[in-house]
C-alpha cells in the first residue's frame, strides 16, 4: 500500500526525503505544496524533478477521507461522517465562533472509556486514528470552506470528537506537530486544545513536548463518587492522582489547564458540588469550563436546569474560579459526541 504523506511531520518528512536520496530541503517543498497551495497531485509540483514526481506516483499518496453523510445545523454548524480507506467512519465537526473556524476532531473509531452520559461510547473502539487521518478531518472542513469562498480556513482545532487522544498518544502528537507548523497547516498552538479524560502519565509526558497547547480534562464530577459512577477511567485514575499529574504539568509546561464540567442534573449539579469542585482543584489554578449536557437517547442523563447552572456558576466565581459556560452549536443535528455515528450504525443495523 502507498504510504499517505498527510501523517508526516516535517521532520519525518525530511528523514524521509534523505532515505529516498533527496535533499531534506525537499521536504519543504512538499509541505508548500500540499498545505499551503492545497495540490493533492505530485505531477503538479513544479519544482520537483520528474523522475522524482514518478517515484513519488509510485511509493506515496496524498488521500483525504471522503464525505459519507453530511448534516447541515441552522447555526451553519457542519457536521461530517467522513469515511476512511479501510470503511471506518468517524465524526467531524466545524463550528463557527466570531473569532474563528473550529473544527472538533476524533482520535479514534469508537472509544473505550466507558463514559456512561458519552454516546460515543456506545460504540466500542475498533482502532486508533493516524496522524494523516486526523489530519484529513481538517483538510476535509478546510476544502468545505474553500467551496464557500470563505475568507478563513480553518483556525482552531480541538481534539474532543470520538475517542481518547491519550489513548492515541503518538499518533495525536504528530497530528498536533503538523498542524502547528509553520509550513504546515500553521494553526497556532494556542489555537489547539487537547481534551483527555484524565489519564495521570500522559498528561504528564505532555507537558513535556515542549509545546504550548491547550489541555483540557474532562473532570465533570467534584469528587470519586460520583465521578466514579459516571466515568468507569476513574476507577483506574482517581481524581487525586489527576491533581497531582495536572501540578507536575503545570511545573514543567508553565501553563494553566482547563477542566471541562458537563451539568447533570441532580448528580452533579447542587450548590455543595461546586464548593467541593472549588476545593479539589485549586492547588491547581485551573480554568473550568461548564457544558451544557447535550441529551443522549441511549442514557436517562438530563441537562442541569437553567437556574442551578446559573447558581453552580454563580458559586464558582464567588469562591474566585475562573469559570465559563460553553456555547452549544449544531444542537439540531446530533453534534453530540458520536451521535451521528451511533445513529448511523443503528440505522444500517435496523435496516
Ligand atoms: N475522550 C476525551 C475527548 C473526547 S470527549 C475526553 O474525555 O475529554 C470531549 C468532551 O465532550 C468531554 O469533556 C466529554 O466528556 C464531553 N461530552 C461527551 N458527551 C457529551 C454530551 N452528550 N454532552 C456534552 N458533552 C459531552
Amino acid at each position: 500500500m502507498k504510504i499517505n504523506l498527510y501523517g508526516k511531520t516535517l521532520a519525518q518528512l525530511e528523514e524521509l526525503m534523505i532515505q529516498e536520496g533527496q535533499k531534506a530541503f525537499r521536504a519543504r517543498q512538499i509541505y508548500k505544496w500540499i498545505y499551503e497551495k492545497n495540490v493533492t497531485d505530485f505531477s503538479q509540483m513544479s519544482d520537483i524533478s520528474l523522475k522524482f514526481i514518478s517515484v513519488l506516483n509510485e511509493k506515496y499518496c496524498l488521500e483525504k477521507p471522503k464525505i459519507y453523510l453530511r448534516q447541515d445545523s441552522v447555526d451553519k454548524t457542519v457536521k461530517l461522517l467522513l469515511e476512511m480507506q479501510d470503511g471506518a467512519k468517524v465524526e467531524t465537526v466545524l463550528m463557527r465562533y466570531n473569532y474563528g473556524n473550529v473544527a472538533c476532531v476524533s482520535s479514534q473509531v469508537g472509544c473505550n472509556m466507558g463514559c456512561s452520559f458519552c454516546a460515543s461510547g456506545l460504540l466500542k473502539k475498533v482502532r486508533n486514528l493516524t496522524s494523516e487521518e486526523m489530519i484529513g478531518e481538517v483538510l476535509v472542513l478546510n476544502d468545505l470552506l474553500r467551496q464557500e469562498n470563505n475568507s478563513k480556513l480553518v483556525t482552531h482545532v480541538v481534539v474532543m470528537g470520538t475517542g481518547e487522544p491519550f489513548d492515541n498518544y503518538n499518533n495525536v502528537m504528530d497530528f498536533v506537530r503538523i498542524l502547528n507548523e509553520q509550513r504546515g497547516l500553521a494553526i497556532g498552538a494556542r489555537h489547539i486544545t487537547v481534551s483527555t479524560c484524565g489519564i495521570p502519565d500522559k498528561i504528564r509526558a505532555y507537558g513535556k513536548e515542549g509545546l504550548q497547547i491547550n489541555l483540557a480534562i474532562s473532570l465533570h464530577a467534584p469528587n470519586n463518587k460520583i465521578r466514579d459512577s459516571i466515568m468507569k477511567i476513574n476507577k483506574a485514575y482517581p481524581l487525586e492522582e489527576i491533581i497531582l499529574a495536572v501540578k507536575d504539568y503545570i511545573e514543567s509546561s508553565s501553563r494553566r489547564v482547563t477542566y471541562e464540567y458537563i451539568l447533570l442534573k441532580g448528580i452533579n449539579d447542587s450548590i455543595e458540588n461546586a464548593d467541593e469542585l472549588t476545593k479539589l482543584i485549586a492547588p491547581t489554578f485551573a480554568y473550568v469550563n461548564l457544558i451544557p449536557y447535550n441529551e443522549v437517547a441511549e442514557n436517562g442523563y438530563k441537562r442541569a436546569d437553567n437556574k442551578s447552572v446559573k447558581a453552580f456558576m454563580d458559586r464558582l466565581i464567588k469562591n474566585g474560579v475562573n469559570v465559563t459556560i460553553r456555547k452549544e452549536f449544531g444542537s439540531d443535528i446530533d453534534a453530540a459526541c458520536g451521535q451521528l455515528r451511533a445513529k448511523n450504525e443503528r440505522m444500517i443495523k435496523n435496516g
